[in-house]
């Protein structure tokens, strides 16, 4: 049998070495997240970028089992942002040198709202005279839309594909036209083709899943040679169909646990991609994305939805910085990744570097 020490000098594996290193505990583990922090800062650079997350509307058409803001919920108040709260809240990304913002929110196809966010993609870029690289996350769109945004300024797109195991995928989906694994799939394929950095992800500890599945996640980001990665723990939210189901979770600290092997695993399997330190990550460690930016993380996205909002974009109980202004918050992550050993990229941004190798090729 082969050991973690020599598996993980490599960057090619097997889905069976996949789950070895994804239940590394006590030694093993420790060489595993140092070696992705070492593979890290050699192949995507020491420092953490940062993403200024404005999460500008909870309306969302779809109905996934395991969200807080699927369109079934009615225990929260639907809300979209004006312009002006959006454009404000770009405008202290710009002046606080964040480098770049990210645009999320519930999925809607409407023309309406496809226009909206076309029109705000060309004021963010006037407003900081070209300079905030932009990421949305809005879900599935046409190939027309995306190539649309990506024209007005947008460049990277975060699209989870949540599951890749399709048997899996729709344990947690309705079985509907509207929450399609192929479609999914297709999407991504969408994405590159508009030319975006195309990142994807998965939840990690969702009931029903094994540690073969989420070996397999990894393999299958890796088939698709994406540019960016944002998965974190998927965690239960009461007003959920999947809530059903919580005696079949891990305990929340295993799930912290396995979130920073995946982290660590795919550190190593695709070394100069952009890995998100997942929000999730710190409502289940008060050091949570601190934690993951020292064994393969290298991207942050701070909040800055504005305050009165947040407690509505609620996707899983107990999400944190509800009551955390954004110039609060900036200074405590600054502080706090220096206390790791971590130097923020202030007004950079931080582009895959897997991106650029694979526009060359
Ligand atoms: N609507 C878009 C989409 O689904 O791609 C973007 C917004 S959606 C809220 C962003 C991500 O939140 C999803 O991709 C999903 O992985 C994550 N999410 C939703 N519910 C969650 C939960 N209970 N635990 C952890 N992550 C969750
Ligand atoms: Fe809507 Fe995205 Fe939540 Fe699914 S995960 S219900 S698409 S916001």
């Amino acid at each position: 049998m082969t050991g973690i020490a020599e598996i993980v000098n490599r960057n090619n594996f097997s889905s069976e070495e996949l789950v070895k290193l994804l239940s590394a505990k006590g030694a093993d583990r420790q060489i595993l997240l140092e070696k992705a922090h070492q593979v890290k800062v050699l192949k995507a650079g020491k420092k953490i970028y940062l993403r200024g997350l404005i999460e500008f509307s909870n309306i969302c058409s779809k109905d996934c089992l395991y969200c807080g803001i699927r369109s079934s919920n009615s225990n929260i108040a639907r809300y979209s942002l004006t312009d002006d709260e959006i454009l404000d809240a770009c405008r202290f990304a710009f002046e606080n040198r964040f480098g770049s913002v990210a645009l999320q929110s519930g999925e809607i196809n409407t023309k309406a709202f496809v226009n909206r966010v076309d029109n705000l993609l060309k004021k963010i870029k006037q407003l900081s005279n070209n300079t905030l690289g932009i990421t949305l996350s809005c879900g599935e769109q046409s190939p027309e839309t995306y190539r649309r945004w990506f024209e007005s300024g947008a460049h990277r797109y975060l699209l989870r594909i949540e599951a890749s195991n399709r048997e899996l995928y729709y344990k947690i989906h309705p079985n509907t036209s509207k929450h399609s694994f192929e479609r999914r799939v297709e999407a991504l394929g969408f994405l590159k083709d508009a030319g975006y950095q195309v990142g994807t992800g998965v939840m990690i500890g969702l009931p029903f899943q094994t540690l073969e599945d989420l070996a397999k996640d990894l393999l299958f980001f890796k088939a698709l040679d994406i540019d960016m990665c944002g998965m974190g723990p998927y965690v239960e939210h009461e007003h959920t169909p999947l809530y059903a189901f919580r005696n079949l979770l891990m305990p929340k600290q295993e799930r912290f646990r396995l979130s920073l092997n995946m982290i660590a695993a795919l550190r190593l399997l695709m070394p100069g991609i952009n890995i998100v330190a997942a929000t999730a990550l710190q409502t289940l460690d008060p050091h949570g994305r601190e934690k993951a930016a020292t064994v393969g993380a290298n991207v942050i996205m701070p909040n800055l939805t504005p305050l009165k909002y947040r407690k509505e974009y609620m996707l899983y109980e107990d999400k944190p910085f509800l009551d955390e202004d954004s110039g609060h918050s900036l200074s405590c992550l600054e502080s706090r990744l220096k206390d790791f050993g971590c130097e923020i990229g202030f007004g950079e941004w931080g582009d895959s570097k897997h991106f650029f190798a694979r526009k060359k090729s």
